[in-house]
């Protein structure tokens, strides 16, 4: 045997697998496509600029992230807790009390966080907040029937909470698992995101630079092949006799490399652009509600100056604005006039100044996420290969590290000498 594990493909998924394998004592040799590691987790340096592959946080507070990521080392700049939400004319802070006292009363007060809408909210996620487990009990239904069951059916709905979570979803129809949503947002509240100092690429490099075995990049898997007694992986350079695989390599990736069928994704873009004067949201989102029931006005979901969360994310004296759209929308491909002129209304400044940095086009950001949330495992398609990834958990960095984890411990309890 060349090898004990090859593991197809080094996202966040591939390579928890691999340190997890290589902690039970098999030799693990890691085949990546692209030329870096971290799959969908890339940040690109434009001009001095990080940007991200597709606008995303880092969130402490899941529990993968937890126990296997050392977050301090990244050194995670937090936005605010809390987001900036306009509709029409005027925008409101909406914050975390606690966290952000100076916006308590304006938070409190306004009409975008009725009474009734933050009982029913509280009714629905606070099982969930008290034991994640709950939320894989509660049941199979989506975000749109789960809030409407509740009740929860004002403001905080429509203006807020639907924005935020087609951002967070990529998909804008509520039809994500209300399941998936919650373990989403109890996350949300038991810490802040954020972006590490040197982009969230800092995450799958510092799992790589834990690996002892090779990270083969520019390493295209064409085929996995199990045998009575063994597995064969077929690259442009040859192939490698290992007695397991993981295929870690995303949804379509998989598909085409394992029976496994393609899951539906969600797809997103991100606009990157440099401003010479940063708009005033200071560190928080900025959610557009303008339509009178709610939702954008523009192609714009929503947008944040980056920079004013993660300085490092700009050089000195220059700041950073992002801007998603959502490609299950009609304007989700709108182009960079129509972009600037909704960023322009949004921010309430000319965008003439600024800068089209780089314009990222995600279109499978993300497995669709559809009830029933299930405690799904990694899945086996013979006897030595095993299929992981966030399409195979849950739609996020948490489902991609558990899954990848998973796999790793399955593997090794079939493989361990
Ligand atoms: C724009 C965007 C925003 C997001 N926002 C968030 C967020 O805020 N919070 C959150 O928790 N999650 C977020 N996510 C989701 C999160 O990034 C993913 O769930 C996670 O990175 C998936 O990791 P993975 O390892 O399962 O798959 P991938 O990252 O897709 O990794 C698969 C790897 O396999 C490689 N590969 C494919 N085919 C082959 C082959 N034939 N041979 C060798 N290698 C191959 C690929 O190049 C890739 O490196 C976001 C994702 C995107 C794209």
């Amino acid at each position: 045997m060349d090898t004990d594990v090859v593991v197809v493909g080094a996202g966040l998924a591939g390579l928890q697998c691999a340190r997890r394998l290589e902690r039970s004592g098999l030799r693990v040799v890691v085949l990546e496509a692209d030329d870096v590691v971290g799959g969908r987790v890339r940040t690109d340096e434009v001009d001095g600029f990080l940007c991200d592959r597709g606008f995303q946080l880092l969130n402490p507070a899941y529990p993968a992230v937890r126990d296997w990521i050392d977050v301090r080392s990244l050194g995670l700049q937090r936005f605010g807790a809390g987001a900036v939400v306009r509709t029409g004319g005027t925008t409101t802070t909406l914050a975390h009390p606690l966290r952000h006292p100076q916006h308590a009363v304006a938070t409190l007060r306004s009409d975008l966080t009725p009474m009734r809408d933050v009982l029913a909210l509280a009714r629905w996620l606070t099982p969930t907040l008290l034991r994640a487990r709950a939320a894989f009990r509660s049941p199979g239904r989506t975000l749109r029937e789960s809030f409407d069951e509740a009740g929860l059916t004002g403001r905080l709905r429509t203006h807020v909470l639907d924005t935020f979570l087609a951002g967070v979803l990529a998909e804008s129809g509520g039809e994500s698992s209300a399941g998936f949503v919650r373990l989403l947002l109890r996350s949300f509240a038991l810490d802040v995101p954020g972006l590490p100092q040197d982009g969230m690429r800092a995450l799958p490099a510092q799992m790589a630079a834990w690996l002892t075995g090779p990270v083969r990049l520019e390493s295209p898997v064409r085929e996995v092949r199990e045998t009575s007694d063994h597995v064969t992986v077929t690259t442009d350079d040859g192939t490698l006799r290992a007695r397991a695989a993981v295929v870690a390599a995303g949804p379509q990736d998989a598909a085409a490399l394992a029976d496994v069928p393609a899951p539906r994704t969600h797809g997103l873009t991100t606009w990157w652009f440099s401003a010479p004067d940063a708009p005033r949201t200071g560190p928080f989102l900025l959610l557009d509600a303008s339509r009178p029931g709610g939702g954008p006005a523009g192609p714009v979901w929503n947008t944040a100056v980056i920079s004013a969360a993660a300085p490092s994310y700009a050089p000195p004296g220059r700041h950073l604005v992002q801007a998603t759209t959502l490609l299950d929308r009609p304007d989700g491909l709108a182009d960079e006039a129509q972009v600037r002129r909704d960023l322009a209304r949004l921010h309430g400044t000319s965008t003439e100044g600024w800068e089209l940095l780089v314009h990222h086009v995600v279109e499978h950001a993300l497995p669709a996420q559809v009830p029933p949330l299930g405690d799904r495992r990694p899945r086996w398609t013979g006897e030595r290969v095993l299929v992981a990834g966030d399409h195979a958990a849950t739609a996020s960095i948490q489902g991609a590290l558990l899954s990848g984890d998973r796999a790793g411990r399955a593997v090794a309890d079939r493989f361990r000498p």
